[in-house]
């Protein structure tokens, strides 16, 4: 009688427990089901765009660049975020972009070399001509936290605003304007990069630039022959200037 009432106590203990389990299962799996899917980064899976980057390094160190740090740079930023959703799926191909407006983001080895040549270190002071989508801004930032960048068609500025908020880049500032003037009131720059050709080098952005600082302006005709200018300010005021390669950038317009 005892054993059978203890019996009959184990017997409903099991159940209970048998119970609990199956209630903790289906519980498990309705949660899987309702679960958010694996985070995808705006249509560019994790794994895919890992693969996609290190083939886009791979494709800038055969042209020769050997610098650890900006490769380490241009592996690290998400070049799809400051791609629009229509050429999202090139992005870690190593050719300029649209970007709507008729500005392009610049071609990835084109950035690595102009960013290489400013030599700039974490307490250097940069500005940028031409922010389009925000991407160099973005790539200077990652030495430097003081970098200053001017748009001149606000839609652009605008988004690249808002881009590089996302992205942790609140810190970039940001203005709309003119940039053949530079940005005077925070001048002298210790580098000064500009993403637009323009038919000469705006004297107010020479006036700007720091003793011993370096600038990248890309020179020549509106869509014909171009060349990559490099302009040192010596620490005598003097200026050197050395021609680096042939490029095609969008131009520099006026306000
Ligand atoms: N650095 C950009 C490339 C943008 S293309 C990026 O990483 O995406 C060049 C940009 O220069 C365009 O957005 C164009 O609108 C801008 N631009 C042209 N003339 C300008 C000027 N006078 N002042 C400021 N920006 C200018």
């Amino acid at each position: 009688m005892l054993r059978r009432r203890r019996n009959g106590t184990f017997a409903s203990i099991r159940f209970m427990l048998k119970r609990c389990t199956f209630i903790s299962l289906l519980s498990f799996f309705m949660l899987l089901l309702h679960a958010p899917p694996p985070a995808l980064t705006d249509d560019f899976s994790a794994a895919r765009q890992r693969k996609a980057v290190r083939e886009m390094v791979e494709v800038i160190r055969a042209y020769g660049m050997h610098d650890p740090e900006i490769l380490r740079i241009m592996e690290k930023v998400p070049r799809h975020r400051f791609v629009p959703e229509e050429n999202r799926k090139y992005s870690y191909h190593d050719t300029p972009l649209g970007i709507g407006y008729g500005q392009t983001i610049s071609q990835p080895y084109i950035v690595a070399e102009m960013t290489r040549q400013l030599h700039l270190t974490p307490t250097s002071k940069v500005l940028e001509i031409g922010t389009g989508s925000g991407y160099q801004a973005a790539v200077l930032a990652e030495i430097t936290p003081h970098v200053y960048s001017i748009e001149i068609i606000e839609p652009l500025y605008e988004r690249a605003r808002q881009t590089l908020t996302e992205n942790g880049y609140e810190h970039i500032r940001l203005r709309h304007g003119d940039g053949y003037f530079g940005w005077p009131e925070s001048a002298p720059f210790d580098g000064i990069i500009v993403t637009c050709a323009a038919g000469h080098i705006p004297p107010p952005l020479i006036e700007q630039l720091a003793a011993g600082g370096r600038m990248i302006i890309p020179v020549g005709k509106r869509f014909g022959t171009q060349f990559l200018i490099l302009v040192i300010k010596n620490s005598d005021g003097t200026i050197t200037s050395r021609n680096l390669m042939a490029v095609r950038f969008v131009p520099l317009v006026r306000q």
